[in-house]
């Protein structure tokens, strides 16, 4: 079998990578073993020098990375270049942060001694997504190999070029053999690996089918996940909300990365007393947006990571519209490249509303009030996050506890910081990402007690 990375834009194969056997895999797996062995003695200090190399070997060859992104699932390159700055970021921090972050806790106790610490459980296995192709994995990889597991990561089929690439990065910056290894599969070689003894965790990104499966499978063999899926974040602009901010920041937040993004602003729930104005603002800046060659500096967005996506997306609009929504900016799909689109009169029922859409169409919903916009947010079956948008900060802090969400950032899109934990509620998964919760998600909290 091969997996092949497809350039959207273009259309054409740039790669085919043959997949690894059930032999190849299986070393894969016993290799990644005896590298725990090895790594699970090195200290902080060493892994630290490591960490910060990788964090060199991306700043130095940014751009070349940033071109293998762009060509491998469309972004523009300007976006590719943030991601590879971003993983920079969090390979730092970690770098920085790890020993201190699972420095054992001393805990008064009726014994002589007690203490907390905090152990690596071994091989973790990392299943990612194709929309940060680098982000994704750096956001598992610095915190879990800092707390001294190691990673076989199943990268997404249409990624490999960027799979192999991240994998360069870690050898070349000394990690021993075994500790990262790329393995070349489909999704459907999981289970197996799921189920091997050497794989102690499993953090996976990607859709709801794909966490459902593979947590169930994990559950049997009692083994740990965490899971960050898909979101259907709201973004609600209230009454006395600073309407020109709330359009600027409610653009990118809904655009970036062509709207494939978990956690973009996929429902704008506007309140009806500004909701004329919001709408005519959003629209002339939809439609100041350029779309097209993602190599070209001047393009704010590029084409969707496929023409099947574009076709799903399509497909969502066009139903909402049949259902009575009504498209004021935007047009037909070519190939891959969707074009910026608004869509007013969306409701509860709708694909708009209902579904994740991953493509570059914002959805207008009215809400009578406060209250009902926040009901209208909590209807979903997601809850990664939400963005609030008032001029009342001590209202909006009253309001917090209402969401259901895994976030809730005020006057702000919804983004992940290293320093902030990150991750989702209902649908949108379990467990943690990031800051000091996620490094503490793949250890054995380790309780010791001495009389
Ligand atoms: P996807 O189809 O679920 O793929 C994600 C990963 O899971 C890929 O490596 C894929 O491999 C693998 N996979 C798919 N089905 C599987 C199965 N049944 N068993 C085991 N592995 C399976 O998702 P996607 O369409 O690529 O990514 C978009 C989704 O990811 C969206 O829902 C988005 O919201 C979500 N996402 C969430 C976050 C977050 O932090 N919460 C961040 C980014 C994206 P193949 O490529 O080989 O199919």
């Amino acid at each position: 079998m091969t997996l092949k990375s497809i350039n959207p834009y273009t259309g054409k194969v740039i790669q085919e990578f043959e997949t690894f056997s059930d032999t190849e895999i299986n070393e894969a797996l016993e290799n990644s073993v005896e590298a725990f062995d090895e790594w699970i003695r090195t200290t902080f200090e060493y892994r630290k020098k490591l960490m910060l190399k990788v964090a060199d070997l991306l700043k130095e060859s940014n751009s070349l990375l940033a071109q293998t992104i762009t060509k491998e699932m469309g972004k523009t390159k300007a976006e590719a270049t943030a991601e590879i700055e971003k993983c920079v970021w969090v390979c730092e921090h970690y770098a920085e942060n790890a020993e201190s972050m699972l420095h054992r806790e001393a805990v008064a106790t009726d014994a002589h001694m007690a203490f907390v610490q905090f152990e690596p459980l071994g091989t973790i296995l990392g299943v990612m997504p194709w929309n940060f192709p680098f982000w994704q994995v750096f956001r598992f990889a610095a915190p879990t190999l800092m707390a001294g597991n190691v990673i076989v990561l199943k990268h997404a089929s249409n990624v490999q070029i960027s799979a192999r690439a991240i994998q360069g990065i870690f050898e070349k910056a000394g990690f021993p053999s075994g500790v990262f290894q790329n393995l070349v599969i489909g999704s459907e070689k999981v289970k197996d690996i799921v189920e091997h003894k050497a794989v102690k965790a499993i953090s996976l990104t990607g859709s709801e089918q794909a966490g459902a499966e593979v947590a169930q499978l994990a559950g049997k063999n009692i083994k740990k996940t965490v899971l960050e899926l898909g979101g259907n974040n709201s973004f609600i602009v209230l009454e006395d909300a600073e309407i020109d901010k709330a359009v600027e920041i409610g653009l990118k937040a809904r655009m970036q990365n062509a709207g494939q993004s978990c956690i973009a602003a996929k429902r704008f729930i506007v309140h009806k007393n500004i909701s004329e104005e919001f709408i005519e603002k959003f629209r002339k800046a939809i439609n100041k947006l350029s779309f097209g060659d993602p190599f070209n500096m001047q393009s704010d967005i590029g084409p969707l990571s496929s023409k099947k996506q574009a076709e799903v997306v399509t497909q969502q609009v066009r139903k909402s519209v049949e259902m009575g929504a009504k498209v004021i900016a935007g047009d037909m799909p070519e190939g891959a490249l969707y074009p910026p689109t608004l869509v007013i009169g969306v409701k509860p029922g709708m694909p708009l509303f209902e579904e994740e859409v991953f493509g570059p169409v914002a959805p207008i919903i009215i809400a009578q009030d406060t209250e009902e916009a926040i009901y209208l947010s909590n209807l979903s079956n997601y809850g990664l996050g939400v963005s609030l948008f008032t001029n009342n900060l001590e209202k909006a802090e009253e309001l917090i506890p209402e969401f259901e969400d895994g976030a809730v950032f005020v006057n702000a899109l919804v983004k992940s910081h290293p320093r902030l934990p990150f991750g989702g509620t209902k649908q949108s998964g379990y467990g943690r990402e990031l800051a000091l919760n996620g490094i503490r998600e793949f250890v054995n909290v380790k309780t010791v007690y001495i009389d």
